[in-house]
């Protein structure tokens, strides 16, 4: 190659990379939790997100009839939610009427169709949180009152008190005009099978080791996350607890921290999975804390957090978040979570792993 040649040979290499370079920088951020929504910094109108458990959900042990079932009482959940966003309402009312709805299908561990004690009845756990002001509600043990997280927000709204348990709980809730009902209103069938499932599982197994004394892996709790027009991000979560619970058991959901945490400056976060973990390892709160101190995104940070810590600990679930740009994370290390998301022109319902997130 003589001296020209050279020259036009390196100025054409240098275009092209310019060229291929122009190209890859368009790229968006790596899409590590496995979810299609890419990181973004402007605000968008609204988001809304869900979930209705985590757990091991496999296709192969659903009934087509069950699996659209499941599908068509998350749609329905999302358009409750998105309607009162739509209209102005806060994150708030679109939380708590989201999941009062989710707590009335008797599919989800929450309100009707939660779980069994291993004493044979009902023991409501539920949180609410404001990322406006940090405020934050939450009962306990809770037997007789319809709706647990109406019952959790009045805590935070109307007592100076952040967490409620058991008949206090109830009282509070009585007072507050909250709807109650017998504790055999929550009763359905298909949980009451599988309390007797896991019990003579107990039973053949005595010596189950600690991390294995729930051997019954469908997480049944329902949660929401909503950031409104007004940018103010709120986080509820509403549970039956964990089959065959004794001594009063109370698990991550009614834990502001564990189960949910919400902050403007960052995030809004609900979680499902097997309690025990999520309290110690205070994941709803490592999920912000994550973001707060290092600068991570939100995609980032709960994959740190689900994927990482909890799977070394041996904790499975899931977790649900928005941040205060809109941007939804639905993070599960267990083979499915019942979830969808809402925000301006997408709507995504899914339950098994490869499905869309
Ligand atoms: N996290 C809940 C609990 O441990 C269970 C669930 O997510 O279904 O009580």
């Amino acid at each position: 190659m003589n001296r020209s040649n050279l020259y036009y040979f390196s100025q054409l290499s240098f275009f092209i990379l310019i060229f291929i370079s122009g190209c890859t920088s368009k790229e968006v951020s790596p899409n590590i939790s496995g979810k299609s929504d890419a990181s973004i910094e402007e605000p968008i109108q609204y988001a809304l997100v869900i979930h209705g458990g985590a757990g091991t959900l496999k296709r192969e042990d659903m009934t087509p009839d069950k699996d659209a079932q499941y599908r068509s009482a998350l749609d329905s959940a999302l358009t409750i939610g998105e309607n009162i966003l739509l209209s102005g309402g806060t994150a708030a009312d679109a939380v708590e009427k989201t999941i009062n709805y989710l707590e009335d299908v008797p599919l989800f561990n929450a309100g009707k169709g939660a779980v069994y004690t291993a004493d044979e009845h009902h023991e409501l756990d539920a949180s609410f949180m404001d990322g406006a002001t940090l405020e934050a509600g939450a009962v306990g043990g809770i037997t007789n009152i319809k709706h647990p997280i109406s019952a959790a927000r009045a805590v935070m709204l109307y007592s100076e008190h952040v967490m409620l348990t058991g008949q206090g709980a109830e009282q509070f809730a009585q007072e507050q005009g909250l709807d109650t009902v017998s504790n055999t209103y929550f009763d359905t069938p298909f949980r009451y099978e599988a309390l007797q499932k896991v019990k003579a599982l107990e039973k053949e197994n005595l010596s189950l080791s600690r991390s294995s004394v729930y051997p019954d892996k469908k997480f049944g709790t329902v949660g929401c996350v909503a950031l409104d027009t007004y940018g103010n991000i709120v986080a509820g979560t509403s549970t039956g607890g964990m089959t065959n619970k004794k001594y009063g058991r109370v698990g991550d959901s009614p834990i502001i921290g564990a189960g949910t945490y919400a902050n403007n400056s960052t995030c809004g976060v609900s979680c499902t999975g097997h309690g025990e973990f999520f309290i110690r390892y205070a994941v709803a709160y490592d999920v912000h804390a994550h973001m707060a101190y290092t600068n991570i995104p939100l995609n980032e940070a709960t994959h740190k957090v689900v994927n990482q810590k909890l799977v070394e600990a041996g904790g499975s679930g899931g977790l649900i978040a928005v941040d205060k740009f809109g941007n939804i994370a639905m993070t599960f290390n267990t083979p499915g979570m019942y979830r969808g998301y809402v925000k301006p022109g997408k709507r995504v319902v899914s339950i098994y792993k490869d499905e869309p997130n």
